[in-house]
């Protein structure tokens, strides 16, 4: 039976991270999908492990290529996840999880019915404001824009299977966890 294709998703700064970490923590046998992207690394990124750096014309060349699953521009950087080892890990039977953007969320449920869609809510917008501002690795601009779009990320909520808020880390990853269980319980996948 494939494992589950989990797309944990939502605006920028509603701790998507920290939420994805402690759940890969929890579930070690999560098979954690490293998008491309051709946004310059931040300070402590590694190459590999956080994302595939590449250049513009890498990333144009895989789009055409067709080794994406989804891809999207986000804040004026290609990111994208690379098809095949998402589709091994799915056919070896593993779980896999994807952490991307709205855009690249609603790509996969158009492609992959069954994936299972979790929006993950930051408790207010000016919560929202405060975790970008208190990460301070990005500008003012780039803090506004961001704003911006999780505001219209919001919007997409209906599309998702479920909505998660994540005013608890803690109680967000054992909701996921939840949600990964009863999903194997659903009548028609088997488990
Ligand atoms: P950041 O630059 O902060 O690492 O990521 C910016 C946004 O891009 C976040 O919302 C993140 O979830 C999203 N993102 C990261 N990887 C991918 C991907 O492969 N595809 C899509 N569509 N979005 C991604």
């Amino acid at each position: 039976m494939p494992g589950l294709l989990l797309v944990v998703s939502g605006p920028s700064g509603a701790g998507k991270g920290t939420v994805c970490n402690l759940l890969r923590a929890r579930e070690p046998q999560i098979w954690y999908s490293i998008s491309a992207t051709t946004r310059p690394p931040r300070r402590g990124e590694v190459a590999g492990r956080d994302y595939l750096f590449v250049s513009a014309e890498e990333f144009e060349d895989l789009i055409a290529r067709g080794a994406f699953l989804e891809w999207a521009r986000v804040y004026g950087h290609y990111y994208g996840t690379p098809r095949a080892p998402v589709e091994a890990a799915l056919q070896e039977g593993k779980d896999v999880l994807l952490e991307i953007d709205t855009q690249g969320a609603l790509q996969v449920k158009n492609k992959y019915p069954a994936a299972i869609l979790v929006f993950l809510l930051p408790p207010s917008l000016s919560e929202l404001q405060a975790r970008i501002t208190r990460r301070g690795t990005d500008t003012e601009e780039a803090i506004r824009a961001r704003l911006e779009a999780a505001s219209a990320e919001l919007a997409h909520i209906y599309a998702y299977d479920y909505a998660v808020m994540n005013d608890d880390v803690e109680e967000a990853v054992r909701k996921i966890q939840a949600i990964m269980v009863a999903e194997k319980c659903r009548v028609g996948k088997g488990g």
